[in-house]
C-alpha cells in the first residue's frame, strides 16, 4: 500500500539543487513549495525548473504549489538589521516603511489597521507582544509586555483589528503574473478574509486551482464563504496561532480540515509540524503525535516549512514525515470525514460514482481502484471517501497529471488520449501490470466516464479481473 497522505515541501536555500530535490523526491515529497514571500524571482525560477527536471527524470508526479506573500505587514528595517526589545521599556510604531530602532519601529500599512487603546500587537510571530496605550494620527505609542529579539521585515499581527487592505497587494499581483508564466501547479493565498478575496486571486491565475490560507480571525469566521470559491483550505498555524489564541488552533485545524474534505476540497496542515528538526535530527514525541494527528482529522497533505527550506535535516524531515502518515493511516480512526453529503453538489454522478467504488472496493476487499479523469475532480472526489485501497488516476492531461499529485491518497498516472472505454481499460490494466502494482487475476474497481475523453463525465463503475481479457467479466465470487 502506498502512504495516502502527501507531503508538501517548502524549498529555499538548504534544498536548492538537482540533487538535493531528487533526495526530497526519493523520501516522500509529492508537492514542492515556492514561499513568494523570500527570495527573488530568479530564486523561484531556478528552483522550479529544477523540479520539473527531477519530476521527469525520476518520471514522478510532483506538483508546484507557489505561495504568496498576501497583505502582511510588516515591520521596516534597522540599522543592524536587528534590535532588542526589553519587556517593560516603551516604543513608538510609526506608519510607513524605513528604518528604525528601539524606540521607533516602522510599519508599512500601519494607517491601514483600525486599532485602539488596549490593543495587542504581536511581532515576530507573536514572539514579542506589545499594548497599545496611545493611537494617533502619527502612530502608536506601545508598552512592550514581552520583549525579544526583532529581525528587519518580521510580521507584526494586530488580533482582532479590522484592516483595509487590498487583498492582493501590487508584488502579489506581480508574482502572480511570474508564477503563470513559469506554469505553477496551485497557488496559496496568503491572509484572505472572504470569498471575495479569493475572486481577486482568481482574476489573475484563471483556472489554476487556489488554495486559501486560513490564517486570520475574519479568515476562520468567514470559512464557508472562502471555501464556496477556494479549491482548498491550509491550516496556516503560524499566523493563525497569533491571531487567535495558541490554545484555540487544534480545533480550529479539525473544523478548517473537516470542512473543507466535507466541501470536497484540498485540506492541507502547515507549520512547526518537525519544527525541531530544522536543527535536530530527531523530531520531539509531541511533533510526532501532531502530525499523525492531523492525519487521522483527515488532512490531505501535511507541509514542511523552515524543516526543508532552511533546515540542517530536509530529506531525514520528508523521511519521519512519511513513516508518521504511513502508521497513522493504519490507525482505526483513519477514515472519511463524517458528513460528506455536500460533496454531490454540482458533481452528482461524479460523487455517486465515487462514493459506490470506494464502499465496493471496501466491502469486496480490493485493494486497487482505476480512475479516468481529465480535470482531476474525480480522484479528488475518490480521495474524500478515503478509500484504502490504492487509487491509481489516469490521465491524458498534464496539468492534471501534476494537480493530483496532492490529493490524499491518489496516485497520479499517464494515459495517452483513447477513443474507447475498453481501450482505456486495457491500456490502464496493461501499465499497471508493467509496473508490477497489480497481478494476473487481481480484482479492480473502474471508474469512468463514458463517452470517454468529456469534462464532468462520470458515470461508469465497472468490476475487472486483470487478465480476464474480456472487460465484461465479473469479479469471481471467491
Ligand atoms: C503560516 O502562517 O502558518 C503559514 C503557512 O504561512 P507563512 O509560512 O507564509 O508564514
Amino acid at each position: 500500500m502506498h502512504r495516502k497522505t502527501k507531503i508538501i515541501a517548502t524549498l529555499g536555500p538548504a534544498t536548492n539543487s538537482p540533487d538535493k530535490v531528487s533526495k526530497l523526491v526519493e523520501r516522500g515529497m509529492n508537492v514542492a513549495r515556492l514561499n513568494f514571500s523570500h527570495g527573488t524571482h530568479e530564486d523561484h525560477e531556478t528552483l522550479y525548473n529544477i523540479v520539473r527536471r527531477v519530476a521527469s527524470d525520476m518520471a514522478t508526479p510532483i506538483a508546484i504549489m507557489q505561495d504568496i506573500q498576501g497583505p502582511k505587514i510588516r515591520v521596516g528595517e534597522f540599522p543592524d538589521g536587528e534590535i532588542v526589545l526589553a519587556t517593560g521599556s516603551t516604543v513608538h510604531l510609526n506608519p510607513g516603511g524605513g528604518l528604525g530602532d528601539s524606540q521607533n519601529i516602522c510599519i508599512a500599512y500601519l494607517e491601514c489597521v483600525e486599532m485602539s487603546v488596549g490593543g495587542r500587537v504581536f511581532l515576530a510571530d507573536g514572539v514579542i507582544e506589545l499594548e497599545a496605550t496611545e493611537v494617533g494620527d502619527d502612530g502608536v505609542q506601545a508598552n512592550v509586555i514581552e520583549g525579544g529579539v526583532l529581525l528587519d521585515h518580521k510580521g507584526v499581527s494586530f488580533p482582532g483589528a479590522k484592516t483595509d487592505l487590498s487583498a492582493v497587494t501590487d508584488r502579489d499581483i506581480e508574482d502572480l503574473e511570474f508564477g503563470a508564466k513559469l506554469g505553477v501547479d496551485l497557488v496559496a493565498a496568503s491572509f484572505v478574509n472572504s470569498g471575495a478575496d479569493i475572486r481577486s486571486v482568481r482574476e489573475i491565475v484563471g483556472a489554476t486551482p487556489i488554495i486559501a490560507k486560513i490564517e486570520t480571525a475574519f479568515g476562520y469566521m468567514n470559512l464557508d464563504d472562502i471555501l464556496s470559491e477556494a479549491d482548498g483550505a491550509m491550516v496556516a498555524r503560524g499566523d493563525l496561532g497569533v491571531e487567535l489564541s495558541l490554545e484555540s488552533v487544534p480545533w480550529a485545524q479539525y473544523e478548517i480540515l473537516h470542512k473543507a474534505n466535507a466541501a470536497g476540497k484540498i485540506s492541507i496542515t502547515a507549520t512547526e509540524m518537525l519544527e525541531s528538526m530544522v536543527t535536530g535530527p530527531r523530531p520531539t514525541r509531541a511533533e510526532v503525535a501532531d502530525v499523525y494527528r492531523s492525519v487521522l482529522d483527515g488532512t490531505d497533505a501535511v507541509m514542511l516549512s523552515a524543516e526543508t527550506a532552511i533546515g540542517k535535516y530536509p530529506t531525514r524531515a520528508v523521511k519521519v514525515m512519511s513513516s508518521i502518515c504511513m502508521e497513522a493511516e493504519q490507525s482505526p480512526s483513519f477514515g472519511r470525514a463524517k458528513d460528506i453529503s455536500g460533496l454531490s453538489v454540482g458533481a452528482a454522478f461524479a460523487s455517486a460514482t465515487a462514493e459506490a467504488s470506494v464502499d465496493t472496493a471496501d466491502r469486496l476487499g480490493l485493494n486497487t481502484i482505476v480512475a479516468f479523469t481529465e480535470s482531476g475532480t474525480t480522484a479528488r472526489l475518490l480521495a474524500k471517501y478515503r478509500p484504502r485501497a490504492d487509487v491509481y488516476a489516469f490521465t491524458p492531461v498534464d496539468s492534471t497529471y501534476r494537480r493530483m499529485a496532492i490529493y490524499g491518497g491518489i496516485w497520479p498516472m499517464h494515459l495517452d488520449r483513447v477513443h474507447s472505454t475498453d481501450e482505456m481499460i486495457a491500456s490502464a490494466e496493461s501499465e499497471l501490470l508493467r509496473r508490477g502494482l497489480v497481478e494476473e487475476g487481481d480484482g479492480l474497481v473502474m471508474v469512468a466516464g463514458v463517452p470517454p475523453n468529456q469534462l464532468a463525465s462520470t458515470n461508469l463503475m465497472k468490476l475487472h479481473v486483470v487478465g480476464s481479457g474480456d472487460v465484461l467479466h465479473p469479479v469471481s465470487d471467491t
